[in-house]
């Protein structure tokens, strides 16, 4: 199955790799022929992931391994975009067998050169939660607003204020 968007995005990070050194022409090769797929799209703690093909416990993963990087749906509208690359660079640093998020995976991920989508995933997250959420806990001192799946039910306290939110449900007029 080929996507014509998560292609675009999958052309133009494979090369930033290459410029920056993370990978030679055969591994790019090898990433490019890695399906690339969508998340479920009501995810909202997933951003995107590299699956791996089941293999045998602490055999160290090689590009061989992996079955499919997937992106989240919304991440690759306009809006989200840079940060679409962003996702799909992380998860090629996994490809190629960086597994954990230990401080050498860090410091490559950090080689990605567009700073604002390296410091996006807060406000993406917070904007699938906002797209899920039934609820608005409200502080009703500060006004602060926490937008959730459930209600608290007079359970959650106001982090500043110390004082109960309360439970309003999401209208019409509620801006996502
Ligand atoms: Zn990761
Ligand atoms: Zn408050």
């Amino acid at each position: 199955m080929t996507n014509r968007k998560l292609d675009e995005i999958r052309n133009l990070v494979l090369p930033v790799m290459r410029i920056l050194d993370l990978i030679s022409i055969e591994e790019e090769e090898k990433l490019k022929q890695i399906p690339l797929g969508y998340i479920r799209k009501n995810a909202t703690r997933m951003h995107a992931v590299c699956r791996f093909k089941p293999g045998p416990k602490g055999y160290t993963k090689t590009i061989e391994d992996v079955k499919e990087v997937a992106i989240h749906p919304e991440a690759v509208n306009e809006k989200w975009i840079h940060y679409a690359r962003f996702l799909m660079f992380h998860e090629y640093l996994h490809a190629i067998g960086n597994i954990r998020h230990d401080a050498v995976f860090r410091r490559l991920e950090d080689l990605w050169p567009d700073e604002v989508a390296k410091n996006a995933g807060k406000e993406f997250g917070r904007f699938l939660r906002n797209r899920a959420a039934k609820w608005l806990w409200t502080c009703p001192k500060c006004d602060k607003e926490h937008p959730r799946t459930r209600k608290s039910n007079g359970r959650y306290l106001c982090r500043k204020c110390k004082v109960t939110l309360i439970d309003s449900p999401v209208g019409q007029t509620h801006d996502l």
